[in-house]
């Protein structure tokens, strides 16, 4: 049985001080209870470390939003993957489409990003998805499967059984539209069969891919209840806690 997951990604919101606290009520709704999926927070690099100790003792994981893809050296404020791990961080988000869009990151960038992550002992939350116009046009499949052979299929079996993929159409990030829960499970399945055609069967049934855009309270159970969508990164709604633990719930 492959693993289900809620990820929250904080994004740059909370300073430290709002984070820890953040941090402290996920921890004491949750802790001494096992929820039926994997919970992990992402937050920005500066409160990784605090946060860690905040959670330490909760069944929740801790993962950063990025990291460079040098290993060390004079890269003024870049922050290395080795440096996340120090932390106390299990997982690092990369191909995050706002960083796709506002930070250039492309396919080869992003397959040196995975690369450092993994050999840091990282796991990866790996984000892949269409924008708009390339859904208009029809393109949703040809543009994921770019994204997947131009940064992780060139991963060993070992390696990719550290990558959880999100599924997140950029048209519905942070916008309120959310994919309906059939076209969440097309691309599911869609994405599935593209792992399975690389690396097998097993592989493909056992990697987690979650939903992500505007995935809420309200939508995350009708989401998550198709077979191939194994659960959510969640953006605005993780950063507050009584929502992303109804999202947790509803897993
Ligand atoms: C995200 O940032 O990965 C995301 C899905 O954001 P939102 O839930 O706010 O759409």
């Amino acid at each position: 049985m492959r693993k289900t997951m809620v990820a929250g990604n904080w994004k740059m919101n909370k300073n430290l001080q709002e984070g820890v606290a953040l941090a402290q009520e996920l921890t004491s709704a949750l802790k001494g209870t096992t929820p039926r999926c994997e919970v992990v927070i992402g937050t920005p690099f500066i409160h990784l470390a605090t946060v860690a100790q905040v959670i330490k003792d909760s069944p929740i994981r801790l993962s950063a939003e990025n990291c460079s893809d040098k290993v060390s050296g004079a890269y003024t404020g870049e922050v290395s993957a080795e440096m996340v791990k120090s932390t106390g961080a299990e997982y690092c988000i990369l191909g995050h489409s706002e960083r796709r869009a506002y930070y250039h990151e492309d396919n080869e960038l992003l397959k040196e990003k995975v690369l450092r992550a993994l050999e840091n002992g990282l796991k990866v939350i790996f984000c892949i998805g269409e924008v708009k116009e390339e859904r208009e046009a029809g393109k949703q499949n040809e543009v994921v499967k770019s994204q997947l052979e131009g940064s992780l299929f060139n991963l060993s079996d070992e390696q990719f059984a550290n990558i959880t993929l999100a599924y997140e159409p950029v048209w519905a990030i942070g916008t309120g539209l959310t994919a309906t829960p059939e076209q969440a499970q097309e691309m599911h399945a869609y994405i599935r069969s593209l792992l399975a055609s690389k690396y097998g069967e097993q592989r493909a049934n056992d990697t987690t891919i979650l939903y992500g855009g505007s995935c809420n309270a309200k939508n995350a159970a009708e989401l998550f209840a198709n077979p191939d969508v194994d659960g959510g990164l969640i953006g605005g709604a993780s950063l507050k806690a009584p929502d992303f633990l109804t999202i947790i719930n509803a897993r």
